[in-house]
Parts: C-alpha cells; structure tokens; sequence
C-alpha cells in the first residue's frame, strides 16, 4: 500500500517535496535555506512552533554534502516522523469483542460515511457479518448514501424515518447485534456543528445506551477529519476529543490538499492517536496511518 499512500499524497509531497528541492539545490544548508524550510512547513499547516522545531532539529545535522537534496529530506521525513512518535496506532474490529461496536463522530463534510463505507468493505471481505446503522437520522441524503454503501460492501444495513431517535435506534442496533451474532456493528452519527450542546448531547447518549446493552463504552469511537480545512480541523479536535470518548483520529482527504501538515499538530494535540488517513474517495483509499511512511511520502 505504500506506493498508494504516495500515489495519495502526491499533491502534498510535491508541493513540499519539489520546493524542498528547489530550497535546497539553489543554495547550501544554512541559516537563510532553514528560514524557507520553516515557511514552506509552516504553509503547509504544521504551525509555527512544530515548524521552528523541526528546523531547528535540521540546522543541528551534520551533511557531508550541504546540496545533498535526498539526504536532507531523509532527515526532513526522520524529524517529521519523529513528532508523531508515539501518536499512531492500529484499527482493528475483528480481534475484539463480538459484536464489536464502532461510533463515527465528526462534522458534517468531514469524511464519515464515506469512511465508515470503506471499512465495512474490507471488514466483509476478511469474512466478518456486519450491520451499518445511519445514527444520522436528520440527512436522508446520508442514510441513502450509506445504505449504498451497504449494499456495495455486503452488510446488513438499520436506518429509521428521518428525524427518529438516534439514541433509540443505536439502542436497537446493539440488541440485535448481540442477538445475530453480528461481529461488528458500525454506527454513522450526525455532525451539525450549528449546536455543539445538542450535538455533543446527543453522542453522550448514544453512548450511555450502548453502555446498557454491552456493559461498556463502545470498542471504538473515531473521529473523522478533514485535512482539507487546515486549522478548523484541529479546532473540531478540541470540541469533539474535549468530551473524551474519542479512541481514534481518521484524517480524510489527505489526497485534496496540499497542507497534509495539519496532520502533526492534530496528532500532538489530541489524546487519541490517530489510527487511519484517506488518500482517495475509492473502497480501498483508506490506509493505516504509519507516521514513518507518512512522513516520508509527504516529503516526497
Ligand atoms: P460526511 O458528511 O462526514 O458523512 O462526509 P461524506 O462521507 O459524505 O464525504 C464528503 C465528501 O468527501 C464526499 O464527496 C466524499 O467522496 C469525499 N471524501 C471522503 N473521504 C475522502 C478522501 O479521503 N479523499 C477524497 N478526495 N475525498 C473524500
């Protein structure tokens, strides 16, 4: 999948790959190139102060060659990665309990039924039966789309008339999950930001039902966002992760954007790790997120 993950990001590796370049070719390492380093990162959202750091980590390195354009972006793609050290970690619904619950949250736009599509395709074809709940009972579009989704990935699919109690249905779901032998259980919720309150209130309580039926949070609660939003994203982090059921950060849309920084200050921010990256808007353009091969393919 490497090859895909660089295919992904080629808008953000060759805007900062080929500028690196140009930094680097027209002059040697020093003080004035590391200048336009940090500018160059700090245009690509890793934000001022992640920026400084990871110039300042350059400007300590030893080159034999100061115009050596692929070992100074080795070096670059080794400070990167070293910033989200620690910050990755792995998805996997089918080593867990079963019937394995999983809550998308996130807003509007961001990515989450498109991602809770593509999971469910690779979950069904490891084998495992799984149910798709549109906990999003106020978009039609929504649940129409995810019960495309469905259909294309082979999972069984639960929806309500729009407007139904999304606590309810998820209420429901998890009962006949655990009655069907389901192995997991994937519940889409709604991201209208407009009213945080009744937003956040409302996953609190599709929490506490899913709480009643599996005597315990749900297994897993990702968070989607979109890397195309730069700085609003790490925003949506604060307001969602600030609520602390949050298990796992997807960042769509990596393919769109040449600012795939946001992802390091994102992933320093937040308390959960992130756990998956899309790179396209096809079934198999969701990837595990490895901080070393981001790092390396974004710097290109
Ligand atoms: P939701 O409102 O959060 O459920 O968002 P959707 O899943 O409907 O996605 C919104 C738009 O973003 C759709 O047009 C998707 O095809 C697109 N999208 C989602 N993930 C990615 C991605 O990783 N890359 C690209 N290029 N588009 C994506």
């Amino acid at each position: 999948w490497l090859s895909r993950l660089t295919q992904g990001l080629t808008k953000t590796s060759t805007e900062i790959g080929q500028q690196i370049t140009s930094v680097f070719t027209q002059k040697p390492l020093d003080e004035k190139a590391l200048e336009d380093l940090e500018d160059l990162l700090i245009e690509s959202d890793f934000g001022p102060q992640i920026a400084a750091d990871i110039a300042q980590k350059l400007s300590q390195q030893k080159f034999n060659d100061p115009k050596d354009t692929n070992a100074i972006k080795a070096a670059l793609a080794d400070a990167i990665a070293d910033e989200l050290s620690g910050r990755e970690d792995t998805f996997d619904a089918l080593s867990g309990p079963k019937p394995y619950i999983v809550l998308f949250v996130g807003v509007n736009g961001s990515g989450k039924t498109t991602t809770l599509g593509k999971i469910a395709a690779d979950l069904t074809s490891k084998g495992a039966r799984v149910l798709i709940v549109a906990g999003d009972t106020f978009r039609a579009a929504a649940v129409e789309q995810l019960k495309v989704w469905a259909q294309r990935a082979g999972a069984d699919f639960m929806g309500r008339k729009t407007g139904a109690d999304a606590a309810g249905l998820a209420y429901d779901a998890c009962v006949r999950a655990k009655e069907e032998n389901y192995d997991v259980v994937l519940i889409d919720t709604a991201g209208r930001l407009q009213n945080k309150q009744q937003l956040m209130d409302e996953l609190l309580k599709i929490v506490r039902v899913i709480k009643k039926v599996i005597d315990g949070a749900p297994h897993e609660t990702l968070l989607v966002l979109d890397a195309t939003v730069g700085r609003n994203a790490l925003a949506q982090e604060q307001i969602f992760g600030r609520q602390a059921f949050v298990s796992g950060l997807v960042m769509t849309k990596l393919d769109g954007t040449a600012r795939g920084g946001i992802l390091v200050p994102i992933a320093k921010a937040s308390d959960a790790p992130i756990k998956l990256i899309g790179v396209g808007e096809d079934i198999d353009d969701l990837q595990p997120f490895k901080a070393r091969e981001f790092a390396r393919s974004m710097v290109g």
